[in-house]
């Protein structure tokens, strides 16, 4: 798997190339937007690691130039901000990334992260696509639509409406993700939405009540203050 990584600060490059080499993923570095673009056709990358702020190009442009012309390999993007205001502007403009995370970070959730980005490309691509997700206390069972939770040293069936069901199912596609609003009524409901981007917030509450031991502290389903929502369940 190839990774490229596009970060203008030396030492934070350096960090992620070391964790990511450690993994075995073949890295290469660049410094500016304008050399990730060339770089980009040659090395035709599986994920970049693209920071926001760039000389050049900047982040934005460097994702919609990539989305716009992906070549053979359209690469999952990896976007790397500065703080916690600009993520919620870039997620505001649905830049193309699929993931974001805010420095200063932990390169181990970075490889997490990664590594998460790349199983669904394995799952999207592979000969026989799972159609169960599983995390440390949940499993989730497309095909029969069933969800089961680890309670003591047994799986306990989840008495899930549909769209709490579908709505687990989505944060288990991708553990640690940040959703926004919109990207969960996107999964849920389409296009075929006009209501209050707040009714999310509802069917959150009601799926917390169901798996969380306490709801009003949670332990899977994190708020991310001014974003939306992230499920963590260490596997
Ligand atoms: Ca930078």
């Amino acid at each position: 798997m190839n990774i490229l990584i596009v970060e203008d600060e030396p030492e934070i490059a350096e960090l992620i190339q070391l964790y990511l080499g450690k993994e075995n993923f073949n890295c290469q570095v660049c410094a500016d937007g304008l050399a990730a673009i060339e770089i980009f056709k040659s090395f035709q990358p599986d994920l970049m690691v693209l920071d926001l702020m760039l000389p050049g190009l900047d982040g934005l442009e460097v994702c919609a130039r990539i989305r716009q012309q992906p070549g053979p390999k359209d690469p999952y993007i990896l976007m790397l901000t500065a703080k916690g205001e600009e993520l919620d502007r870039i997620i505001g403009l649905s830049t193309g990334a699929d993931d974001y995370m805010v420095k200063p970070f932990s390169p181990r959730e970075l490889v997490a992260r990664v590594r998460a980005l790349l199983r669904r490309s394995l799952r999207q691509g592979g000969q026989a696509p799972s159609q169960t997700y599983r995390t440390a206390h949940f499993t989730v069972d497309l095909d029969q639509r069933v969800a089961l939770q680890q309670q003591g040293s047994g799986a306990e069936p989840i008495e899930l409406t549909p769209l709490e069901f579908d709505l687990l199912a989505t944060f288990m596609s991708y553990p640690g993700r940040v959703w926004n609003r919109a990207q969960l009524i996107e999964r849920l409901w389409g296009d075929e939405f006009f209501g209050d981007e707040r009714v999310v917030d509802t069917h959150i509450a009601r799926l917390r009540k169901k798996i969380e031991p306490d709801s009003s502290q949670p332990t899977f389903i994190k708020t991310v203050i001014g974003v939306g929502y992230r499920f963590e369940d260490e596997s």
